[in-house]
């Protein structure tokens, strides 16, 4: 399947005379998903062209990331090597199971270590751990991700006002910003508690990659719901009805909160009537596995 612009119908948004639409990114690539694909895409190229032989990134015990590069080493022909934050827990969540089904070899920082991820002396000694390295940084954000995020505005072949996109790095943010040059406006909702933090960092990303400093985005900061991975029975029940109501399964730490957000602001009249708003879903389905597991919730609406 291929990515394409899904209409949602709802009281609300025939009330608030509101179009949304959500573009369906999380199919865009069969075992890559959403966002992860896009960001992966030119650096996989870059790493075939250095011939390199082993792909090495950082992440979370259950970071989309760490699985997609996994998934992208074992389609692309490369060895992974994957430093996970914390201590090895077994058995294995699903995230990490599937990573190592794909390949991936794992090894264990502790948040000290980890904190030093992108130190550059830690750096050169991960480097030397494998034959032929291409480093990716922890959520895969580098300019070569937000080329490949720009395409996601590219592509898009119907009009459209506002984008909306949750934020983690930001990188994916970053390319939205980018391809529109300057175009609509742009709504980035960080997953992690105070947001404001990611604004410097996506407009210096804008900036490295276009060389403008664009002003037509912003952050949403109020939709983190406690926190990354973190949600309230609030979240959980708009992404179940979500589910119930236009048969789009969103995930819990990201697109979730996003379209609860987008909803939210939608009634309390942000937006104009007449507006036309695209809803990117990123993807991040593989991580109901282990959420569910970690919370303990028994959720009939995931497979
Ligand atoms: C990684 C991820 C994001 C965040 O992307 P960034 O480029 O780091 O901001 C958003 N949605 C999903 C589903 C993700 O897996």
């Amino acid at each position: 399947m291929s990515v394409f612009l899904q209409p949602l119908s709802d009281p609300v948004l025939t009330q608030k005379g509101v179009e949304v639409a959500v573009l369906r990114e999380d199919l865009l690539h069969p075992s890559i998903p959403g966002n992860k694909w896009r960001k992966l895409k030119y650096n996989i190229r870059a790493a075939q062209e250095q011939q390199a032989q082993t792909l090495i990134t950082f992440g979370g015990a259950f970071s989309n990331h760490i699985a997609a590069v996994a998934a992208a080493g074992q389609e692309y022909g490369f060895a992974t090597l994957g430093y996970i934050r914390g201590e090895e827990i077994l058995p294995l969540n699903p995230t990490l199971q599937y990573a190592t089904g794909c390949g991936m070899e794992l090894r264990y920082l502790n948040r000290t270590q980890y904190r030093l991820r992108n130190d550059l002396q830690f750096r050169a000694e991960i480097e030397k751990a494998a034959p032929k390295p291409y480093l990716l940084p922890e959520g895969g954000t580098n300019l070569l991700a937000v080329k490949g995020c720009t395409e996601i505005v590219y592509e898009l072949t119907q009009p459209w006002d506002v984008l909306c996109v949750a934020a983690g790095t930001g990188g994916t943010l970053a390319g939205i910003v980018a391809g529109a040059k300057g175009k609509g406006s742009i709504l980035g909702f960080p997953a992690l508690k105070g947001g404001e933090f990611l604004q410097p960092e996506v407009a210096q990303l804008v900036q490295a990659y276009t060389g403008q400093a664009y002003q037509n985005w912003e952050l949403q900061t109020g939709y983190h719901f406690g926190g990354y991975a973190k949600h309230t029975p609030e979240l959980l029940t708009f992404i179940q009805d979500f589910h119930a109501t236009q048969g789009i399964l969103l995930d819990p730490v990201y697109t979730g909160k996003m379209l609860y957000g987008v909803f939210d602001l939608i009634m309390q009249d942000y937006f104009t009537r007449g507006t036309k708003l695209v809803a990117v879903h990123t993807g991040g389905q593989q991580g109901w596995a282990g959420y569910a597991q970690r919370y303990n919730l028994n959720l009939g609406f995931i497979d």
